[in-house]
């Protein structure tokens, strides 16, 4: 059967860096994107040009409508999607708490959660065999900002990220006996564009030398946890939330 994953937030960082090695390890791929055409169509000619299937399809995970056009899209140009990487994420700029409004709450709690939630419910209602599906795998991407909280950056996405566990551990119970695995990895401070959308594009040289490994992760090296989770390797895995954090 051939293999097919959409990776949400495919475009750059680490979504980028998982399209490009699912498609060497011989997936098809969906590059979801929200806005950066440039960028899902710049890894989708990489992934071609190396021998590969890729369709860059843009949709807002936070929207029902939208994620249910980007299952389709992906499945009318690929065919049966079999693994979805829940990776699309966002946070705002560092403050505090007490300055958080409820238009930025609504903003990071869309695209984190309820993204997440909307994608996940895709992915079951064509993988379970509930539904006459074949089975597949979810590997969500939290963060260790889930256990860590991120004081003074943005609590937000930290709580954002508790939810995600959460979604991965219950959403694992509910459908283990339908087909379907789904684990978490949680990174820990990854050189990608993220932290200028935080204000600060240089936080992980800042903050390495806290990290026991004493450096930052690169997007490949959290894109080779998600493979093995997405793999037959990782067949008697489910519910599991994979650190990828440099000892942190
Ligand atoms: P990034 O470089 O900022 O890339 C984010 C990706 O998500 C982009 O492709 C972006 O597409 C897409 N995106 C954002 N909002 C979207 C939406 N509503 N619908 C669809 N796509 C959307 O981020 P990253 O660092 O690779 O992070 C990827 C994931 O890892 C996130 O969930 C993040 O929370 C998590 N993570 C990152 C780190 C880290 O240190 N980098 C650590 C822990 C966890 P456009 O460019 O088109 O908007």
């Amino acid at each position: 059967m051939t293999k097919v994953v959409i990776v949400t937030g495919g475009s750059r960082g680490i979504g980028a860096a998982t399209a490009r090695l699912a498609a060497l390890e011989g997936y098809a791929v969906g590059v979801n994107y929200r806005q950066d055409a440039g960028a899902a169509g710049e890894v989708v000619r990489e992934i071609e040009s190396a021998g590969g299937r890729a369709l860059a399809v843009r949709a807002d995970v936070g929207s029902e409508e939208e994620v249910e056009r980007l299952f389709d899209e992906v499945e009318a140009g690929l065919g049966r999607v079999t693994a979805l990487v829940n990776n699309a994420g966002v946070l705002e700029r560092q403050t505090r708490v007490e300055e958080m409004d409820a238009a930025r709450l609504t903003r990071v709690l869309t695209t984190n959660v309820i993204g997440s939630f909307l994608c996940a419910g895709a992915a079951v209602r064509r993988m379970s065999t509930r539904h006459g599906g074949a089975g597949g795998v979810i590997v969500t991407v939290s963060s260790r900002a889930a256990v860590l909280g991120s004081p003074g950056e943005y609590v937000d996405y930290a709580a954002s990220k508790g939810a995600v566990d959460t979604l991965t551990v219950g959403l694992a119970r509910e459908v283990a006996a339908e087909g379907i695995r789904v684990c978490g990895v949680r990174p820990e401070l990854i050189e990608t564009e993220i932290h200028a959308l935080g204000g600060e594009p240089r936080r992980v040289t800042r903050l390495a030398p806290g990290i026991p490994m004493g450096r930052g992760g690169s997007p490949e090296e959290v894109a080779r946890a998600i493979l093995w989770l997405l793999s037959e390797e990782a067949s008697y895995v489910t519910g599991a939330l994979l650190d990828v954090g440099g000892g942190r």
